[in-house]
């Protein structure tokens, strides 16, 4: 049969799906919550997941939070920033959102073509007496240029924060990706590598008690004790359950990593090489999570949107992540154009993510480049 044509018993493939322990561990958690009644406001899995989590990032500082959007918020507040924070149009809402809602303005920087993080050769035309902060992401788990964006840093006096929403688990150079720049946001929501349903991080390389003190009262409404307040503050906490679900995944990541591999090694097999194809090989530097799948068709021998459309009417929901840029939304677009980050703009219109998950059988995988592949 074509791969025009959907047998009506093919279940729907999205480009991810939650990765879930079984049932029972999680289960025995919240028999522990029930028996506690301590639902929220930093308890016993809490404080067990923050620390499992700093062992395991390889970081000295780790603070949990609600979600991975309010941990960037809250960590650019405890900055005390003030002006233009450079950053990048090829990201998530989240990463440009964080910085509009502390009041500070974003400058966008071009991606790099190679692996698509932010451009440190065009990064120093970007900087103006106003720059306050470097907010780059490690886009799909490609690491940014940490040791140049460090130096930079260093040099103009301003911190390096990043968006490392995608970047659970990995290393670079053998040390723990939320161990560099000044500090690091990660995500757990219930589509990423590792989830607590909705969840967040901020780690630090170094120790720093105050930034953590400042970060935990900003969690917490600003409260410093019963009778004193010190901050206007948010509620950012992570509840028992997101901590109890945390830990349950943590007991089986390596497992979700390796079953994401092996779904990355088949996509590679088939459609690594090809003319016209531009498969995300794995930089040697990088202990990978394999937490996407973004490949880029070239116009000459493949539409990305044909491709697209393709694959959803066999029920195989890829997404044009990221499509559109971030300063093409409409909420930017009156502000910025998009013609001033010409790379950014055309990866947005020649990627596509396929669906990666630990449980996807590998004959789907098969059947995913069929159809990619079919039409010229
Ligand atoms: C998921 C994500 C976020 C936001 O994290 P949430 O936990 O969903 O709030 C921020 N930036 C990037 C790049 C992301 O992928």
């Amino acid at each position: 049969m074509s791969a025009g044509q959907r047998k009506p018993e093919e279940a729907v493939i999205n480009v991810t799906r939650a990765s879930l322990p079984p049932i029972e561990e999680y289960q025995a958690m919240l028999r522990e919550i029930w028996e506690s009644a301590q639902l929220t406001n930093m308890g016993r899995y809490h404080e067990e997941l923050r620390e499992r989590l700093r062992r395991y990032l390889g970081v000295e500082e780790l603070e949990l939070f609600v979600n991975g959007h309010s941990a960037l918020e809250l960590l650019l507040q405890a900055f005390s920033l003030k002006g233009e924070v450079i950053t990048t149009p090829f990201t998530f809402a989240s990463t440009t959102h964080a910085i509009v809602r502390n009041g500070l303005k974003p400058v966008f920087c071009d991606i790099s073509e190679k692996n698509y993080t932010i451009d440190v050769e065009k990064l120093p035309e970007k900087i103006t007496e106003n720059t306050c902060a470097i907010l780059p992401v490690h886009v799909y788990g490609n690491i940014c240029a940490v040791h140049k964006l460090s130096e930079m840093g260093r040099k103009y006096h301003i911190p390096v924060i990043y968006d490392a929403a995608h970047a659970f688990g990995e290393s670079y150079e053998g040390r723990g990706v939320g161990s560099y720049g000044d500090a690091s946001m990660f995500s757990f929501h219930a589509t990423k590598v590792f989830h607590t349903i909705e969840g967040g991080a901020v780690s630090l390389g170094r120790r720093d008690p105050e930034l953590m003190e400042r970060l935990y009262e900003l969690k917490n409404f600003g409260i410093l004790g019963q009778e004193e307040v010190a901050s206007v503050g948010a509620n950012g906490k992570m509840n028992e359950f997101s901590a109890a679900m945390g830990l349950c995944n943590l007991n089986h990541i390596s497992e979700y990593i390796e079953g994401r591999k092996r779904v990355f090694e088949r996509y590679r097999e088939i459609l690594s090489g090809r003319r016209g194809i531009l498969f995300p090989e794995p930089d040697p530097d990088t202990k990978s999570n394999y937490a996407y799948l973004p490949v880029r068709f070239f116009k000459a021998s493949y539409s990305r949107d044909a491709i697209f459309e393709r694959l959803g009417k066999n029920g195989i929901h890829a997404r044009k992540y990221f499509y559109p840029c971030v300063n093409a939304y409409r909420c930017y677009r009156e502000q910025y154009d998009e013609r001033e980050t010409p790379v950014a703009g055309r990866i947005s219109r020649e990627i596509l993510t396929l669906p990666i998950y630990p449980g996807l059988p590998l004959e789907e995988v098969d059947r995913i480049c069929r159809i990619v592949l079919e039409e010229r």
